[in-house]
């Protein structure tokens, strides 16, 4: 991870620690050559800047998507809740500046590439193979499961299932995105290759990678 883009990413807002954010690198600076990269939980642009660097330096796109009004776990009165995130004139969260401003600064802008809404609607229309799915959304178990079923069968053959956030252990965190990783395994299209913190990787091998052919 070039020098530069390690401090942008440092310095923006959201949640990803840094080891896991350099192995999301790593992983995209592999995968980037053979097609487009997909997140889904764009917030501030944290871990979009460890995915646009890995764009940056081999080629390639990443696209972000996020209706930018936050999870359950952002909106005021919840644990991962930041007041200064909150459109004043409707009264909900909006990320959308932040990640802007964010990816701007890093110089990005050409990488890394935002869809704005939901991520079951863009989901729907989507229509291109992945190298990469990073799936970092909504939390809740149906969000989770969603953006599974919505995304999962684009990651072409060889290509990388990212998963964050996964606690096998109910007491060390929330337990959809883990139901999840579960579901990738069970489902056989995927298999566990590596993991760092509580972000793991699966390869897609074959088979039916979700029961929502879009
Ligand atoms: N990857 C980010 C963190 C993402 S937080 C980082 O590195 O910091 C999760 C994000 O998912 C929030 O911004 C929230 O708005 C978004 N989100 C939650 N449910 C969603 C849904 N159904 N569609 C689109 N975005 C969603
Ligand atoms: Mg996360």
């Amino acid at each position: 991870m070039p020098a530069d883009l390690l401090a942008h990413a440092l310095a923006a807002k959201g949640f990803m620690p840094e080891d896991e954010g350099e192995f999301l690198h790593r992983v995209a600076s592999e995968r980037l050559p053979h097609g487009p990269a997909l997140e889904v939980g764009t917030y501030c642009g944290k871990s979009a800047i460890y995915l646009g660097a890995a764009a940056r330096e081999v080629g390639g796109t990443v696209f972000t998507v996020d209706h930018h009004r936050g999870s359950e776990e952002n909106q005021a009165g919840w644990e991962h809740h930041d007041a200064t995130l909150v459109d004043a004139e409707f009264g909900v969260m909006d990320t959308l500046p932040i990640f802007r401003r964010t990816i701007a600064r890093a110089g990005l802008e050409d990488q890394v590439i935002a869809l704005v809404g939901r991520s079951t609607t863009v989901a729907r229309h989507w229509r291109t193979p992945l190298s990469l799915l990073f799936i970092d959304g909504g939390h809740a178990e149906e969000h989770a499961q969603n953006d599974y079923s919505g995304w999962a069968h684009w990651v072409m053959p060889g290509g990388a299932l990212v998963i964050h956030d996964v606690f096998e252990r109910p007491e060390d965190g929330g337990q959809p995105p883990y139901h999840v990783w579960l579901r990738a395994v069970a489902s056989k299209a995927f298999e566990p290759a590596r993991t760092v913190g509580s972000m793991r990787v699966l390869t897609r091998v074959a088979g039916d990678a979700g029961d929502s052919a879009g």
